[in-house]
């Protein structure tokens, strides 16, 4: 039996929800990922020290005792941002780094940024403290097809941020494309890659009719686009690295409302690996899970390890979320019902 053994890792990208989803999903991330960058986008966005503290604290109750995850708090940027307490949430360790979402781009981002350029100046200020900017790239605008939309907001909006900010550190979120593949090597910028725009291209959405599965912002792009966003993610290159994007719907919303979304984290690792092995790169698995990530953040890696079997690994249909020993909802996992080749086995000292 074949077994990895790599540090423990980090995800950079997390949606971990609130109340009772939040206490039903938080044990398949704390549980082998050192640390999570946690995603404002909450019902109510985090765009407050204040909001941000209350968020953290539902998170730290929500862990087990024991455990010793930390979440990595963000700050929702919007045409309202106080530059004062953002830096201030910075400077206190409040705030790890703050969130551009283009206004109504996903899942709760109505309060959205609807001008960019507004925000040159909080952009000035977090490159000179060093706080770092997580962008989701898309451009809102309805005359934008849907596909092109991550390319257009490269072209639009960020070759002028990197251009005009070249210390910011910036985190190109959830790429989907080859152009952003290309963009982020050649402007000294990092990116997240998600398991599943490894995994599907375009297609998956419509599978067996209108497949509301596999829909996600931004939307898996053309084979081609999968393609170089697997080979980048293998490559081992230090702009790449492991952020899950997972976005848990309860199955009655995500089904009738068709929310943009795709809940893996009981499965990432599994997932990553399986195309890490797949593309003869599992040397380079470690680097993108545990390494490259911290490097990026100037942070050290996780101490402890995590042990990693490949062995058959049938997924479940459906994860419930219980309330009381009730179980009062569904949430289906990415590969559901698949059987994957490889296992967590568990932290190893
Ligand atoms: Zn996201």
């Amino acid at each position: 039996m074949k077994t990895l053994t790599i540090i423990k890792p980090d995800d950079w990208h997390l949606h971990l929800r609130e109340g009772l989803v939040l206490k039903n999903i938080i044990q398949y991330t704390s549980e082998y990922y050192g640390r999570a960058v946690i995603m404002p986008n909450t019902k109510s966005p985090i765009t407050s020290i204040d909001s941000a503290i209350t968020y953290k604290k539902s998170i730290a109750e929500a862990l087990p005792e024991s455990s010793k995850f930390e979440p990595l708090m963000t700050m929702y940027l919007s045409d309202e941002t106080d530059k004062g307490e953002l830096i201030n949430g910075f400077k206190n360790n409040v705030f790890f780094a703050a969130k551009l979402y283009p206004a109504n781009a996903t899942t709760n981002s109505s309060h959205g940024v609807k001008k960019i350029e507004n925000l040159y100046e909080i952009f000035e200020s977090m490159q000179d403290s060093g706080m770092p900017l997580l962008i989701h790239g898309e451009v809102t605008d309805s005359e934008v097809d849907i596909f092109d939309r991550e390319e257009v907001f490269i072209d639009r909006e960020l070759s002028a941020i990197a251009r005009r900010f070249p210390k910011l550190k910036i985190v190109l979120e959830h790429i989907t494309t080859s152009y952003a593949v290309d963009f982020v090597q050649e402007n000294n910028i990092g990116a997240t890659i998600t398991p599943h725009h490894l995994h599907i291209n375009r297609n998956a959405m419509f599978f067996g009719g209108l497949n509301s599965d596999f829909y996600c912002l931004p939307v898996a792009k053309r084979e081609s686009n999968r393609l170089a966003l697997r080979k980048a993610a293998t490559s081992g290159k230090e702009c790449f690295f492991l952020g899950t994007d997972s976005a848990p719907h309860l199955i009655k919303w995500k089904a009738f409302c068709g929310c943009a979304g795709i809940f893996n984290s009981p499965v990432a690792l599994e997932s990553y690996l399986t195309v890490f092995e797949e593309e003869n790169a599992l040397d380079n698995f470690e680097k993108f899970a545990s390494l490259n990530g911290p490097k990026f953040y100037n942070m050290p890696p996780n101490r402890e390890k995590l042990k990693l079997v490949s062995r058959l690994n049938k997924v479940a249909e459906f994860i419930d979320v219980i309330e009381d020993k009730n179980i009062v909802g569904q949430i289906k996992p990415f590969h559901a019902g698949e059987t994957l080749k490889w296992q967590v086995e568990g932290i190893v000292n």
